[in-house]
């Protein structure tokens, strides 16, 4: 860190002069949205950076990178502050929030959907449903596109359609040193190649875009069971039935336990398939313990929120968001076919 940065604070002048130079907005610590901005999903974390660049566009993502390097700070990228760990925010470092780049356009034609650097699934799901189109994304409408993208995706759909890096097919990217590259077949094809799945340290995408497949209904939502032989039952449902599963079924379950120890399971089917009541999702509606069930069809092309309705339908307040290994057991339980 270099003189001119005091404690977590840079002086005033640096800051204004960062303001002058970027379109999008700068945030320092004594700035009244600066405590909002520096929050991510996980509440646990409670870092200071010492500026936030909210960019809002690419060149002001080549200017923060050049500020950090000019005055030694540490950079962090925010897309939609979902990581658990917290990488979009460091202590005493340079945010490059990308929170303002929401934006995507879609191409129904070409089934193309170029999304802005910060978009979420939700702005997502909104803009190529409309047109009948999806792209395997995340379960929650909140998280960031390109950041569930680069470390691979996997949700709803992920049998059906493999994982979100799979449907990447180019993307827009500023390097640390402020260079602008394309990132496709034609364009580099080996830098394609990384970004899909190597996360985010290969620079900052300010635009991705993904392949989009044809979707008009899926039956899908919450299956609730509660209680330990409920609970244990429906896991086993939940195993067989993902064993001999075909391919337009997707499934993901979820294992919560409250303070006195009582397991509730949440099931969460998506179907694709053009039965109207397909048996294995009967199956694994049934059994004991069930309390709640969720399940019903989604016309996606007749309401382009529709279908966002089942990736939000696992979005918690972030005040009862107490552990990051619970969400990610959750994850590491989702049903991979291939
Ligand atoms: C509630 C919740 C639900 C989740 N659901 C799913 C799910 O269904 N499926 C799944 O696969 N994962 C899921 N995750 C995990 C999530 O995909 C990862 O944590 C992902 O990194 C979040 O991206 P983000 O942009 O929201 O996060 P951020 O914390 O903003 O970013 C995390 C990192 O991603 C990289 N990044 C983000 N945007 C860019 C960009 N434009 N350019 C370059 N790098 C970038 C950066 O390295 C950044 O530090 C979930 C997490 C939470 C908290």
């Amino acid at each position: 860190m270099s003189d001119d940065v005091i404690g977590t604070s840079l002086v005033d002048e640096n800051l204004s002069e960062l303001r002058r130079s970027v379109a999008g907005v700068v945030l320092g610590p004594a700035d009244n949205a600066y405590d909002g901005a520096r929050r991510c999903f996980n509440a646990l974390i409670d870092r200071r950076p010492a500026v936030i660049v909210r960019c809002l566009r690419a060149s002001d993502v080549a200017t923060a990178f050049d500020f950090a390097g000019t005055h030694g700070l540490e950079v962090a990228v925010r897309g939609g502050g979902h990581n658990p760990a917290g990488h979009c925010v460091s202590d005493g470092g340079l945010v490059i929030d990308l929170s303002l780049m929401r934006h995507v356009d879609v191409d129904g034609d070409a089934s193309i959907a170029r999304s802005q650097g910060g978009a979420t699934w939700l702005d997502f799901d909104s803009a190529t449903q409309a047109v009948g189109l999806v792209t395997p994304g995340g379960v929650v409408g909140s998280t960031g596109v390109t950041g569930l993208a680069f470390s691979g995706g996997i949700g709803h759909l992920t049998s059906q359609l493999g994982l979100t890096c799979d449907s990447i097919v180019g993307v827009d990217l500023i390097t640390p040193d402020g260079g602008m590259v394309r990132a496709s077949e034609e364009d580099d094809a080996e830098l394609l190649w990384g970004l899909r799945g190597g996360g985010g340290n290969f620079g900052v995408a300010t635009r991705v875009e993904f392949g989009l497949y044809p979707l008009e209904r899926v039956v899908g939502g919450r299956l609730t069971h509660a209680g330990r032989d409920g609970v244990a039952a429906a896991l086993r449902r939940f195993r067989d039935i993902n064993a001999r599963a075909p391919r337009n079924l997707s499934c993901s379950v979820l294992l919560e336990v409250d303070e006195s120890l009582v397991p509730t399971l949440l099931v969460a089917p998506c179907y694709t398939g053009s039965d109207e009541e397909p048996e294995d999702l009967l199956t694994l509606g049934g059994g004991p313990g069930l309390v709640q069930n969720g399940l019903r069809t989604h016309s996606v092309s007749l309401n382009s929120n529709t279908f966002s309705i089942l990736h939000t339908a696992r979005t918690v307040p972030i005040e009862r968001v107490t552990s990051c290994v619970s969400f990610q057991t959750s994850l590491s339980m989702h049903c991979l076919k291939e």
